[in-house]
């Protein structure tokens, strides 16, 4: 008989941490700390593989799990000594979801499970504290309602209200009844007439009793949460991550501690370093009197859990460690034996109930960038971690964060600050105000930049803050939804800003005798918590002087077997990438060097020259330009490899003009309006991308190939005779033909020899070439016989082995990823599966030919970790990528090693 369900309590558990897949994080951490010995609660999981059957079953359970649950649930009562919907000694239990890899919030959670009529005035009876009870047993009536009987059963909320809403609704007009402002200023006696009157409302709404069967309750909550799993908010959380649907999650059931008690009970949530910088201290926020969700949810300000979490901000707040010394000691004993034990920071939630101290939940914590990078080199420096591990712990996307821009701190100084709240996500950020999160995905899509300004938000926004350039709340702490969500992207956030007055109903906010409206701009520095009026410049961000990112870079640069490049077309751009590490120049677009005003004129004239006469002379007006730009990009890349490429353009990114700039033109070059038109007219294509580009360009008009190679190889003898090593690679693109290349190769040749014959100066160069366009890839071998080296131009080579054009795939590549179509923007990252057998074939038929074959990358997916990965195991030389990627290529290419060992 297959088993379902894993215990764990008083010491021992069936799972254990590395039980992830089948237990789901959550549950596999609970069993682990149970074994470790600390107190938590009994309880047990339901493992992964009930949500997969589930799923390939219509939604029915397999047929031996109802035995193994009741069994699981009598070991839970023995170890509590109570008993579920018992009357005397009553257990109340918590149903929470727990995938392998962690998503905070995207599921559902119902606590509190067990309160029934029966078993109500037995707790009131036993605790004395009617408030507790009624409190109690309105949130399990407001999270089952909206969790179970609204959500999971599919109800859509009518006029866009749900029940959780109108509830709240309730609460509201109670509090203005007794002219109180907060929840914990409503008693017992409020609390239970709220009950009432959430259970009719429910009815109303609903049009179903809440049930009053504690096994009812169980088996609902246990529903919803594996109905969740294929929630609306949990789908595309997984595609914004890129987690698969396949895993699915388990489900916990838990006895439930309370940390709303009283005075002697509180509830917090901490993390064993600091996630935001990455400092070795205990941090963490707690609430006397309080449940986990209330931390969490932002819907009271929490306090420092120590005294080293105090700032000017938060000063006035008392400490655990001030308020419950020994229990914050013996937190302080368990964060230490958690954080040595898995060798990572935790992530931990805990409850104090009546002086007892339980833990709740420990999981790897979510980072930023800078912290994810210190912490790894932190740990490897106390020995807890290998050099592997420390490479991997870093994910590439953290470093990206690194590099990301600041609020410029000379503006920053002119400007008054509007008003600040808690640091939650470092960085600088401006954009225009919006108040939902729909309004955020919508402006953005429209290329806008916005700041997303909520009171708090809630996994039902996540959508919008990923579109939002910022977070910005007016409640919640360090620890709220929005904070947590905003680290993990490495997004800049600020939260709990109390004196924010927002009205979503007008897109107002009131702030500080201010109003700002819907689409006025702010910037936010979230690394101090401060927010400011308009738009403010930002600078961009200095890795170079964080000593942990350096020590990583080295450590990545020990492992790593792929060579890494750059894309660059200016020498400002060439030392920006050196000092990021790049090791040469992977390709230089020659066509991108001539957007210049002066210039454009000179290549225009080119284009439309109808003679080669005509050509010739335009094309040597271009000479001096382009040997002066080689000579001073080789001369940046001093020892380093330079591939230059012969010009690709589109002509019609050169062309595309209207009348006036037709008028001006023809002025510029001296001839007649309407030739110049009826040129331009001729020059027209219906498919520029698969038109006369490329080297169908150098062979109609091989006077610009002897140009370009004229300028790189004058400019190569200069730097030669000035002492500067230059190793210049002419790279000829968008071949589909050996016989295109070798048209190409014996021009460069040729220019080469007539240049040292010329300066009386030997040089070394390679010719080779892009491949992009599959049929290169299938006739490689024939190529590699003269072509000294490949870069794979996996841009044009996707396009041209989908058939989707670059330009146009956005108007249906939404819909592919929608219907999960394609998994990703195969533009983005590599099509390992199509795409990638090309690069493959290719590879393999060139080195067969040439075993020294050179091979690299310089589509876009030479940046993209997973590319990068790809590129490593096929065997490339070297990735190619912009400056500002070439330390993500750098620690994705030293993964790849260790990945695939
Ligand atoms: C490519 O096609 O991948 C490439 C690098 O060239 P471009 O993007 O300039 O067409
Ligand atoms: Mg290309």
């Amino acid at each position: 008989m297959s088993k379902y369900v894993f215990t764990f309590g008083n010491g021992k558990a069936d799972g254990k941490a590395d039980m992830k897949e089948l237990l789901g994080g959550k549950g596999a951490n609970l069993a682990e700390m149970t074994n470790l010995g600390i107190s938590v609660p009994a309880g047990f999981t339901l493992s992964t593989e009930v949500c997969s059957h589930f799923y390939d079953h219509d939604k029915n359970y397999p047929p031996e799990l109802e035995q193994q649950v009741l069994e699981a649930l009598k070991n839970v009562e023995d170890m509590m000594a109570k008993k579920f919907g018992d009357s005397k000694n009553p257990l109340l239990v918590s149903v929470r979801s727990g995938a392998a890899v962690s998503m905070p919030g995207m599921m559902e959670t119902v606590l509190n499970v067990g309160l029934t009529s029966k078993t109500i005035p037995t707790l009131i009876d036993k605790t004395q504290n009617p408030r507790f009870v009624y409190d109690a047993y309105r949130r399990l009536i407001m999270m089952y309602s909206d969790v179970v009987m609204e959500k999971a059963a599919g109800v859509e909320p009518k006029d866009g209200f749900g029940i959780r809403e109108r509830l709240e609704g309730l609460i509201e007009d109670r509090k203005k009844v007794k002219g109180v402002e907060l929840d914990t200023d409503l008693d017992g006696d409020d609390w239970k007439k709220l009950s009432v009157a959430f259970k009719k409302t429910v009815k109303d709404v609903l049009g179903e009793e809440f049930p009053d069967d504690p096994y009812d309750q169980l088996w609902g909550g246990i529903g919803a949460v594996f109905i969740s799993w294929n929630g609306k908010r949990a789908i595309s959380y997984r595609r914004i991550e890129g987690l698969s649907n396949e895993m699915g999650t388990a489900v916990n059931i838990q006895a439930m501690v309370f940390g709303n008690t009283g005075e002697t009970s509180a509830t917090g949530v901490a993390f064993t370093r600091n996630p935001a910088t990455g400092e070795n201290v205990f941090f963490g926020e707690w609430l006397s009197n309080a449940q986990g969700e209330d931390v969490v949810a932002g819907i009271r300000t929490p306090n420092p859990i120590n005294l080293a979490g105090k700032s000017d901000k938060n000063q006035h707040l008392l400490s655990l460690e001030e308020s419950m010394p020994e229990l914050y000691a013996q937190l302080d004993r368990i964060q230490n034996q958690l954080g040595i034990h898995y060798r990572d920071m935790q992530d931990i939630e805990f409850t104090i109930e009546d002086g007892k101290l339980w833990m709740l939940q420990t999981r790897v914590g979510k980072r930023n960038g800078a912290a994810a990078i210190k912490i790894a080199i932190d740990m490897y420096d106390e020995g807890l971690i290998s050099k592997e591990e420390t490479l991997m712990r870093v994910n590439p996307a953290h470093v990206d964060e690194l590099l990301h821009p600041m609020v410029d701190p000379s503006a920053e100084a002119e400007i008054e600050v509007l008003v600040s709240g808690l640091p939650a996500g470092p960085g600088g950020a401006s954009g225009q105000i919006v108040f939902t999160a729909d309004d955020a995905e919508a402006w953005a899509s429209e290329g806008k930049q916005v700041v997303l300004v909520r009171n708090e938000t809630s996994p039902e926004d996540v959508h919008g803050m990923h579109a939002a350039a910022a977070v910005l709340t007016a409640k919640g702490g360090m620890t709220s939804h929005a904070a947590l969500v905003a680290r993990g992207w490495g997004k800049c956030c600020i939260v709990g800003c109390g004196a924010l007055n927002i009205n979503r109903a007008e897109k107002i906010v009131d702030v500080n005798g201010q109003t700002l409206n819907e689409g006025d701009w702010i910037t936010l520095n979230g690394t101090k918590g401060n927010v400011y009026r308009d738009k403010l410049p930002l600078v961009p961000a200095d890795p170079l002087n964080n000593e942990s990112f350096r020590r990583l870079m080295e450590l990545a640069d020990e492992v790593r077997s792929l060579g890494v490049r750059t894309n660059v077309e200016t020498p400002e751009d060439a030392e920006q990438a050196l000092i990021f590490g790049a090791e040469g120049i992977g390709l230089c677009r020659t066509e991108h060097m001539f957007f210049d005003p002066k210039r454009i004129t000179a290549m225009r004239e080119m284009i439309i020259a109808e003679t080669e006469k005509a050509r010739r002379i335009a094309v040597m007006k271009l000479l001096p330009f382009q040997r002066k730009d080689f000579y001073k990009i080789l001369k940046a890349m001093d020892g380093f490899p330079v591939t230059i490429r012969l010009l690709d353009p589109p002509l019609h990114e050169f062309v595309t003009l209207n009348d006036d700039q037709i008028a001006n033109l023809a002025i510029e070059l001296s001839i007649d309006e309407h030739l110049l038109k009826a040129r331009i007219e001729n020059l027209h294509e219906l498919n520029p991308m698969l038109g006369h580009r490329g080297c169908r360009l150098g062979i109609a008009y091989p006077e610009i190939t002897e140009m370009q190679a004229r300028a790189i190889f004058e400019a190569t003898v200069k730097l030669t005779q000035e002492g500067v090593e230059v190793f210049p690679e002419v790279m000829i693109p968008l071949i589909s033909t050996a016989a295109e290349f070798r048209h190409q190769e014996a021009i460069i040749r040729q220019i080469a020899k007539d240049v040292t014959k010329e300066t009386g100066t030997k040089f070394s160069y390679l010719v080779g070439t892009m491949i992009e366009i599959p049929r290169a890839c299938l006739t490689a071998d024939e190529v590699a016989e003269t072509a000294e080296f490949f870069s794979f131009g996996t841009n044009d080579l996707t396009q041209t082995t989908f058939g989707f054009s670059r330009d146009d795939i956005g108007g249906f590549l939404p819909t592919y990823l929608e219907n999960q179509i394609l998994p990703h923007d195969p533009f983005q990252s590599l099509d390992q599966t199509g795409v990638g057998q090309l690069v493959e074939m290719g590879v393999k038929k060139g080195r067969l030919v040439r075993p020294d074959l050179k091979v690299g990358i310089c589509g876009e997916h030479g940046g993209d970790p997973d590319s990068i990965d790809f590129c490593h195991r096929t065997g490339l030389d070297y990735v190619s990528c912009s400056p500002f990627r070439v330390p993500i290529a750098r620690l994705a290419a030293a993964q790849a090693v260790l990945r695939n060992k």
